[in-house]
């Protein structure tokens, strides 16, 4: 059997934005910037795909901006913001330990060029409390950035909470919803979110394109300068055929949430508690603050990077993290903010499901692991040490 449960990773891309895909490059070849009808016929596409992901934001189509994925959205956003903060003399961002890389990588950037940056603990159960938010921000916070739902552990964050006191302190807010996109409800006026990262090929989109939402009235500075493309804000002739592919799954994965959810939450649950009755094994992240379709689960004295190996010899695809970090041998930064130790965190597992999963699928897995573990602990120099008593178990 071969299961793909590495949908935090990339989804599949979906028929019907397949099929958007292939008609706009074969009915709409013209550039949306020419005057001539073959320019205006894929302006006029441009703008379809732009009121389709507004309304199911909750924006207008003039906050929205295309952009080439999630990782561009994170940095010009979160760059735009510090650039306002620093002519007002704000130097100051509040964000997480557990954000994406995009996310992280920009601020350390920002450190650099003398931002001041607080980057939040994250508790056990991978949340953070609006609390935490309201005390973090001082008079010199330009920003806050949190992501809407993470990427490893799949925690769902207080969004609307975090909003509400962003927007009665007078800062920015941002958050990477990419993970969060067409899993749950967006609203981004009720949720009081400034800015707003999304990424195709995370709902069954096309890969290489994205959106960034930003609030009518902040001015967005442009990363990449050249023609008057995205209100002269993103240059570049538009990836036309992405664009109309990406509003095409968005619009089908928001109207199908409902229903997708309760499906892989049922498979969700039944993994979680299948894979849980491996001894010394534990849950990452809250239970019930958690995307529909994330399993993330520590093993102890066991190394993730094998147990993925073996795992996709027996045709389980799934990964140890973010694939953006693996490959390289420090445990998870996600896991270590929820408090693993490193030797904990070096053997996590996660499994992301999407409605294309099936129940057969969940058995299979839930059959296959329990046996690739115990090889692999048989094999294990720390699990020898921790059956003799010589280390202690933690979880
Ligand atoms: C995948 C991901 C990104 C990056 O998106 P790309 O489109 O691959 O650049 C950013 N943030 C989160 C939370 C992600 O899961």
């Amino acid at each position: 059997m071969k299961v793909y449960a590495d949908n935090a990773a990339t989804t599949k891309i979906s028929p019907a934005a397949l099929r958007a895909v292939i008609s706009t490059y074969e009915n709409y070849s013209g550039n949306p910037s020419s005057l001539h009808t073959s320019g205006q016929l894929a302006a006029e596409q441009l703008l379809t795909a732009r009121q389709k992901i507004a309304a199911r934001l909750g924006a207008e189509a003039k906050e929205i901006y295309f952009t080439s994925g999630g990782s561009e959205s994170d940095n010009q956003a979160i760059i735009s913001a510090a650039l306002l903060g620093a002519k007002r003399g704000k130097k100051h961002i509040v964000s997480t330990a557990f954000e994406h890389h995009a996310v992280l990588h920009t601020l350390q950037k920002l450190e650099k060029d003398g931002f001041e940056i607080t980057l939040l603990d994250v508790h056990e159960n991978g949340l953070v409390t609006p609390e935490q938010v309201a005390n973090a921000i001082t008079g010199d916070t330009c920003l806050v950035t949190i992501m809407f739902a993470n990427n490893e552990i799949g925690t769902i964050q207080p969004i609307t909470e975090i909003g509400e006191i962003c927007s009665s302190r007078g800062v920015l807010f941002h958050t990477d919803a990419v993970q969060a996109a067409a899993h749950v409800d967006i609203d981004v006026k009720k949720m009081h979110i400034d800015m707003l990262s999304l990424s195709a090929h995370k709902f069954h989109g096309p890969k290489g394109a994205g959106v960034l939402y930003c609030r009518q009235g902040i001015a967005l500075q442009s990363l990449i300068e050249g023609g008057a493309q995205e209100r002269a804000k993103r240059a570049g002739t538009e990836n036309l055929p992405a664009i109309v592919g990406m509003a095409a799954a968005f619009d089908e994965e928001c109207a199908n949430m409902r229903q997708n959810n309760e499906k892989v939450a049922a498979m969700r649950n039944r993994l979680i508690d299948g894979l849980c009755e491996i001894p010394h094994s534990a849950l990452n992240g809250d239970r019930q603050s958690r995307l529909s379709g994330n399993v993330n689960i520590c093993f102890e004295g066991i190394e993730g990077e094998s147990l993925l190996l073996l795992l996709d010899s027996k045709g389980i695809e799934a990964s140890s993290g973010s694939a953006c970090t693996s490959g390289s041998l420090d445990p998870s930064h996600v896991l270590l903010a929820i408090g693993r130790p490193h030797e904990v965190a070096h053997g996590s597992l996660r499994l992301t499901l999407s409605a294309e999963n099936t129940p057969a699928e969940i058995e299979y897995i839930i059959k296959t692991v329990p046996g690739v573990v115990n090889y692999l602990r048989n094999m294990s120099p720390m699990w020898e040490k921790l059956e003799k008593g010589e280390m202690q178990h933690v979880i």
